[in-house]
């Protein structure tokens, strides 16, 4: 038995001089501790055999296997230190590398117009109000002259939530609601601008110039002189600030359910200066907007004296002027979030 031990250690002597690999460690560790190693077969045996031979055997056996084990964990920490090494060398830091280009993120060019828009509508001092784009059809039709049976309330136009409830087809159901609100503070209603922007809905087929869902700002002036020309001033104001000075306006007659009389508001081209070019359709003139006075109706639906006040009001479509001012031909290019077309508008005030 002394002489079996004595043979299985010479043989792990030579063995574990030519083991050079984690894996190779890792089988002579099986092959020499493991359950059926020729060491425990050894152990095993023990019992069968007289005293002393087991006192000898015992000792011999147990300096076999300690050494064994030293020296594998002895392999396998070596292992575990040149794999560190390696492992930190080819993961050390060039601090003479160029860094890595940081991208920033840019204004939607719907909310650059809406910005623009609220600082000229505040400095002339219109007071901003949110509102709600699930409206009830009394604000949004009929307090605004669009009784039951009106051709703008079908089916084909607006979108119902149930029999009393749309979501909003334009954000003049906020002017309803403001001039509901100033009839209940006051008889007398002093002069008073308020203008509300966000989305309405129509159900319209979506093409490059149409969309369901789009965005509008409505404005609207009250007050005991208010006239046509002070209209016609703000409108000309509003158009200058936003294309530049050289602009005019021109306005058409038309109709809208809201207001009398009303007009259709065209911009004097900014690219060919009225020379006639693919922007304006060759006429020189850009349509832009809606505009008009409130209708005597509205104001009286509201609580408010026709008698007493008049009132200018206009729409303008942010898309529309969007597209006309950083020359954008598609309007779903404002709902993509194409990554590539958000990035040119890092110049504009961005
Ligand atoms: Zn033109």
């Amino acid at each position: 038995m002394i002489d079996q031990l004595k043979e299985l250690q010479i043989n792990f002597n030579d063995r574990i001089k030519n083991s050079s690999s984690r894996e190779s460690v890792e089988e002579l560790k099986k092959e020499f501790m493991g359950k059926n190693s020729p060491l425990n077969a050894i152990l095993q045996q023990l019992r069968n055999v007289d005293a002393q031979t087991r006192q000898e055997a015992g000792k011999l056996a147990n300096e076999i296997k300690n050494q064994i084990l030293g020296e594998i964990n002895a392999l396998q920490d070596k292992f575990d230190q040149e794999d560190l090494k390696s492992q930190l060398s080819s993961e050390k830091m060039d601090v003479s590398l160029p860094g890595l280009e940081m991208s920033f993120g840019s204004k939607h060019p719907l909310n650059l117009v809406i910005e623009e828009l609220s600082e000229i509508f505040s400095e002339l001092g219109f007071e901003m109000v949110d509102g709600t784009e699930f409206e009830e059809d009394e604000y949004n039709f009929q307090r605004l002259n669009l009784p039951e049976g009106h051709p703008a309330r079908d089916m084909q136009d607006t979108f119902y939530v149930n029999e009393k409830e749309v979501l909003r087809t334009h954000c003049t159901n906020m002017s309803s609601r403001v001039l509901s609100e100033l009839a209940l503070l006051s008889g007398d209603v002093k002069q008073h601008g308020s203008v509300s922007f966000g989305n309405v809905y129509r159900r319209d087929v979506d093409d490059a110039t149409h969309s369901h869902q789009f965005m509008q700002i409505d404005a609207f002036l009250i007050g005991p002189k208010i006239s046509f020309a002070n209209l016609k001033w703000i409108l000309q104001y509003l158009c200058k600030r936003l294309f530049g000075d050289n602009v005019n306006i021109r306005m058409r007659p038309s109709y809208f359910p809201f207001t009398e009389p009303s007009a259709e508001v065209d911009l004097s081209c900014f690219k060919c200066c009225g020379s006639g070019c693919k922007l304006c359709k060759n006429s020189g003139w850009i349509e832009i907007l809606g505009s008009g006075m409130f209708n005597e109706n509205v104001l009286k639906l509201n609580g408010i004296n026709p008698q007493k006040n008049t009132a200018l009001a206009f729409g303008v479509g942010v898309e529309r002027i969007a597209m006309l001012k950083y020359g954008i031909s598609n309007i779903r290019d404002f709902y993509e979030n194409d990554i590539r077309f958000l990035n040119q508008f890092h110049f504009f005030g961005n």
